[in-house]
């Protein structure tokens, strides 16, 4: 294959289940992918910068999806009291999620009160990470001038069925 083409920016968690081939049926040179702990987008991290200028400049991606997944280890973390050097400092960017959700619904007692918790902070930090994206000037300035569309994603380990996040 001469070359790269792909028409997605996929922002993904590294968690082993939720690679985003597996999960779309892509095929080589479709999606462009990025995978941290969290699916998260931090304010400023040059990293995932460069991967997302890269893919607009360069590879004029037409839709920049983010995709959390269901039992996801790094929301379970956020209410962790973690002492490693770097997960803590990392999902630091993903506790505003947890904040929002616990600000809108009644401290869960029950076991299936809990998990109901966990998949809103899981859906709650997709809409978080695309409100982080949404402040890349690569960003801001391809959604002026309309050559991008931004998509927040879900996929259920379970089911595996993958829904849009509104
Ligand atoms: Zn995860």
């Amino acid at each position: 294959m001469a070359g790269q083409n792909p028409s997605v920016l996929w922002i993904g968690c590294s968690d082993s289940r939720s690679d985003p081939e597996r999960i779309t049926n892509a095929g080589p040179g479709e999606l462009f992918v990025t995978r941290n702990v969290g699916n998260i987008v931090p304010y400023h991290d040059w990293s995932l910068a460069a991967v997302v200028e890269y893919s607009l400049t360069y590879l004029n991606v037409q839709e920049i999806i983010i995709c959390g997944h269901s039992d996801c280890g790094a929301i379970k973390s956020l209410d962790t009291d973690l002492h490693d050097p770097y997960i803590p400092l990392w999902l630091n960017d993903a506790r505003d999620a947890k904040t929002r959700v616990d600000s809108r619904i009644p401290v869960p007692k029950t076991q299936k009160e809990i998990k109901e918790r966990d998949h809103e902070i899981e859906l709650e930090n997709v809409r978080l990470q695309v409100d982080h994206l949404m402040t890349y000037p690569s960003v801001k300035k391809a959604m002026e001038e309309g050559r991008v569309r931004i998509n927040g994603l879900y996929f259920d380990l379970a089911t595996g069925t993958l829904s849009l996040v509104t």
